[in-house]
């Protein structure tokens, strides 16, 4: 039950479901708990380019996961999938 609880909240303050996570942290106490903490919608992340490769990366990466450049905190980012769809779909 308090698992149940701290993973709903957390799950919610990451911008998820109260609920689906409140069932998650019920059903399987400890492993839930942690998924919700670890839980990142990707979909939502912004992103940007590597300006060595050209591969899109996450705008949080320090280094490129492609090939190793380090980043320097960009000007402008890319607009994260979730929003893509968005402007795709309307
Ligand atoms: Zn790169």
């Amino acid at each position: 039950m308090l698992f149940g609880i701290a993973g709903g909240l957390v799950g919610r303050a990451k911008g998820s479901s109260f609920v689906l996570w409140f069932m998650i942290s019920a059903l399987v106490p400890f492993f839930g708990l942690l998924t919700a903490i670890f839980y990142r919608s990707e979909n939502r992340e912004l992103r940007r380019q590597c300006p060595s490769c050209g591969r899109v990366v996450k705008l949080y990466d320090a280094l490129c996961t492609n090939c190793g450049a380090e980043l320097a905190f960009p000007e402008r980012a890319i607009a994260s999938e979730s929003q893509m769809r968005r402007r795709m779909s309307a």
